[in-house]
């Protein structure tokens, strides 16, 4: 799927091809308009398409649709960066943590823990744990990726 720019600069390709019915400037056109494809196609990729939380969606894991999810919302950023040290460790660089969770083994029980919305809403951080709870560890590439 191209991204959503890369559409733009195609229709306005197209739109140029549907103008012009003189024979040699459509052939001409239709030349250009297939290299610039060509172009906007080569231009324009730069992999899957992002979300909100700034992942893709690499692969399932497993999937579980039935969970037990608890959810632990903190009022302060400086509780919440406190419990993510306890959890992740006291070397973890907490300060660029948004929301994190936690997954049973065993069983389908589910802990995420964030910010209370009426503090700081980020619901598509919510929802990048809640995947996590679904479908377990979905961008490990983009994570190695990150740490290198
Ligand atoms: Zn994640």
């Amino acid at each position: 799927m191209l991204p959503k720019l890369c559409r733009m600069c195609l229709t306005n390709v197209f739109k140029g091809y549907i103008i012009n019915t003189d024979m040699m400037k459509l052939t001409t056109l239709l030349t250009l308009s297939i290299l610039g494809l060509g172009l906007f196609l080569s231009s324009c990729d730069d992999g899957p398409r992002r979300a909100a939380d700034g992942y893709y969606f690499e692969e399932k894991e497993f999937e579980k649709t039935s969970l037990g999810v608890t959810v632990v919302l903190f009022e302060t950023r400086r509780e919440f960066e406190e419990t993510a040290k306890q959890k992740l460790g006291r070397d973890f660089p907490v300060e660029n943590v948004a929301a994190f969770g936690s997954l049973s083994v065993v069983g389908n029980n589910c802990t995420i823990y964030t910010m209370d919305a009426s503090v700081q809403y980020e619901p598509e951080f919510l929802g990048h744990e809640l995947a996590h709870c679904i479908w377990g560890r979905f961008h490990e590439k983009q994570n190695i990726a990150r740490n290198r």
